[in-house]
């Protein structure tokens, strides 16, 4: 298995902010590695969070 990805990059695919070639790495990554699709579950939570507290800010 490849390196796991840093969480900067994990953060990047989370918010769809990732160029396409970054893009398939990481989609093959998960694809192939329990914990990082943990951590990405976590990010997205997270990120959830915040667009959910600033919609209901502005
Ligand atoms: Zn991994």
């Amino acid at each position: 298995m490849s390196e796991h990805p840093a969480p900067d990059t994990l953060e990047l695919f989370a918010l769809r902010r990732l160029p396409a070639d970054q893009l398939m790495e990481i989609l093959r990554h998960l694809d192939a590695c329990e914990s990082c699709r943990e951590r990405l579950r976590e990010e997205k939570a997270t990120i959830d969070t915040i667009r959910t507290a600033l919609r209901l800010k502005g």
